[in-house]
């Protein structure tokens, strides 16, 4: 699709969704105040989600949506995505630099050199607070956890399905590298199941993380080589440009190295994440039956209102 089309098509679906109030425009692209009846649709895929998880007994927890700067570092987000990255800074001057920074302010001038980092960043992704929890031995037969919070990416669109702020479900599998194959195969068939139920024609592909520049370009390419992560994709704006609801990511023992996780026998567990777009789906699915949710089909509010 021609860049101008698909711009139009960014504004045409955004511009229903603020009509019907279900996204509020908060003055900046990808940050939105949501309906009741938008978290009422995100509160019942998430649901949908976790029943899909119940028979694993995901260890339920919750972070919020800030990492440990060391975390964020030892991760290698800022490495790897310095493009999307949100480290947090504030303000530790005295009395001198707070007055340059009114003056600033008044004058409507940058004032980000007078901040300094802070030890916390804005997590990109569900799964990172849950590595560092866990520096020994795994139980045997592993372990998962699921949790359902808020990420941050700056990456402004005005593509709906793009935000900056969005929510992200996930179930995060620690074992020995044969169980964490096998649980990313039976997600595979979950999300099949979850999309099939929902209506929504999903169609999975091989997929690599938007690492940046040149050095990203090998990365990326070694991610798709070994079939590392796999995108469930949703026509949301047609066939040529399908945007990614969820993800099965295989860490290989990439984050048991890191954070020292160790299975039963002393090697380094493996790690793999199921992940839902929480709000990418539920944007899906206002986009394929209409911004009534009354009107939609029975079979699909029978999957997220049981
Ligand atoms: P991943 O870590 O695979 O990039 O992201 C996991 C899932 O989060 C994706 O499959 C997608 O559904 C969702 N996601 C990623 N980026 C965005 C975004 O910018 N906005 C929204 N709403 N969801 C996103
Ligand atoms: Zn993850």
């Amino acid at each position: 699709m021609a860049d101008d089309a698909l711009r139009a098509a960014f504004d045409e679906l955004r511009g229903r969704l603020i009509e019907a109030g279900h996204l509020i425009p908060c003055g900046v692209d990808g940050v939105y105040g949501k309906s009741a009846e938008y978290e009422r649709v995100w509160a019942g895929v998430g649901a949908a989600a976790s029943r899909l998880a119940a028979p694993d007994g995901p260890v339920l927890c919750s972070f919020p949506p800030l990492l440990p700067r060391v975390t964020f570092d030892k991760v290698e987000y800022v490495r790897n995505f310095p493009h999307l990255s949100g480290p947090m800074f504030s303000f530790r001057g005295d009395d001198r630099a707070h007055a340059e920074l009114i003056r600033r302010l008044d004058e409507g001038q940058p004032y980000a050199d007078l901040l300094q980092q802070t030890d916390v960043a804005f997590t990109p992704a569900c799964c990172y607070p849950v590595y560092s929890t866990l520096t020994k031995a795994v139980p045997p037969g592993g372990i998962v956890f699921e949790h359902h919070s808020y990420c941050f990416r700056h990456e402004p669109s005005p593509d709906p399905m793009r935000m900056q702020a969005f929510r992200m479900w996930e179930n995060v599998r620690v074992a020995t590298p044969d169980d964490v194959l096998d649980w990313r195969s039976t997600w595979l068939s979950r999300f099949a199941e979850l999309f099939d139920r929902l209506g929504l024609d999903a169609r999975t592909d091989i997929a690599s993380d938007p690492f940046f520049g040149r050095a990203g370009r090998l990365m990326a390419q070694g991610q798709r080589a070994y079939q590392l992560k796999i995108e469930f994709l949703v026509p949301v704006f047609g066939e040529s440009e399908p945007t990614a609801c969820a993800s099965v990511n295989y860490h290989l023992s990439h984050f048991g190295e890191l954070f020292d996780i160790r299975t039963a026998d002393g090697d380094a567990a493996h790690s793999a994440c199921a992940a839902v777009g929480s709000d990418r789906c539920v944007v899906a699915l206002f986009q394929r039956y209409g911004m009534e949710t009354d009107t939609w089909p029975s079979s699909v509010r029978a999957v997220l209102w049981p």
